[in-house]
């Protein structure tokens, strides 16, 4: 009996495992096609400053594709990567992001900032600085801030390289944000030695801000050490009232979550730009300019 239950376990992890494969397989086949298809387009989640002005707006891909519907980058990124397609997909964000912004910026005339999650493998690539500028240069965009949000463990594998690559970044006036800080393989020395501008604190210790004192208190560490090292800090994933005045109290920079917005196509982030309730100001205060 014991030895048939669990060949029946097997069987049936082999089912999943099989389902798993041909779903990543068949991910991989069209992500082949997307672009051409069109079937990327970018949603823009606002952030917001401590003191309720609008900083900018954080750039994230949508993919819906034909037979797949709608795929969650948590998905089809990771695929993208292992199969060499995020090159082209990096791409496609970077240009598309800047036309919307742009886009943005002369319908409404206020003048925001983006931030970019880039992919490591794009990062890595040697022509990705050149890309970027003359991309900036193509579309006239005028950024008051370009931020590029990298995630941290990921860089492990190489130090001294990544390092280079972002001063050369740096050195164009673009910043960097160190992306879901906390949840990584990384060891808080990096801190100290990438020369990044900003970190980005992960949504899931935000969650439990509220319920677990002791989330809090890493919270509150994370802040107090960014703040000695002079980082800029931003909070993903605020949900509610409650979590964002604590957050308030914990000066913490930037707040980013569904309590002030979804993440938004361009047509209603022209409309949540210029409604009443949104303070803007021509550029944003309070954000020392980079180095
Ligand atoms: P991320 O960069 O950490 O993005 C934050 C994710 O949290 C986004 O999910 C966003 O929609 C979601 N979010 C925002 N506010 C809230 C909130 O209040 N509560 C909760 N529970 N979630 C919230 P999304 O868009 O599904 O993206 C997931 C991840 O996929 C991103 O994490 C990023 O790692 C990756 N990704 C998204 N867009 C891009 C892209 O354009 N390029 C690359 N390379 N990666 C991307
Ligand atoms: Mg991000
Ligand atoms: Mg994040
Ligand atoms: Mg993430």
């Amino acid at each position: 009996y014991e030895s048939k239950k669990t060949l029946n376990t097997i069987t049936f992890f082999q089912e999943d495992f099989r389902e798993a494969y041909k779903y990543r397989a068949q991910m991989e086949q069209e992500l082949k096609q997307a672009i051409v298809l069109d079937e990327f387009y970018m949603v823009y989640q606002p952030q917001i400053m401590r003191n309720g002005g609008l900083f900018g707006v954080e750039a994230l891909v949508r993919w819906e594709n034909k037979t797949l519907g709608m795929v969650p980058p948590d998905k089809f990124i990771p695929v993208a990567e292992s199969s060499g397609a995020i090159l082209a997909i990096g791409d496609f964000i970077i240009e598309r992001s800047f036309q919307d912004i742009v886009e943005v910026q002369r319908d409404t005339g206020i003048n925001i900032s983006v931030s970019i999650n880039i992919s490591i493998k794009q990062f890595q690539h040697k022509h990705f600085l050149n890309k970027l500028v003359k991309l900036i240069e193509k579309h006239a965009f005028i950024y008051v801030e370009l931020v590029l949000e990298v995630t941290e463990n990921l860089f492990i594998d190489d130090v001294i390289g990544i390092q280079a690559i972002m001063h050369k970044i740096k050195s164009k006036g673009i910043r960097i944000s160190l992306d879901d800080f906390g949840t990584g393989y990384s060891s808080l020395s990096l801190l100290s030695h990438l020369p990044i501008d900003e970190l980005k604190i992960d949504k899931s210790f935000i969650s439990e801000i509220t319920t677990d004192p002791k989330t809090r208190a890493m919270v509150e560490g994370i802040i107090a050490i960014a703040q000695q090292l002079n980082f800029t800090t931003v909070v993903e994933g605020v949900e509610t009232e409650e979590q964002r005045q604590i957050l308030q109290s914990l000066e913490c920079d930037i707040f980013q979550g569904y309590h002030f917005s979804k993440p938004l196509k361009v047509h209603d982030l022209k409309t949540f730009i210029q409604s009443p309730t949104v303070i803007v100001s021509p550029t944003p205060p309070g954000i020392s300019p980079p180095d």
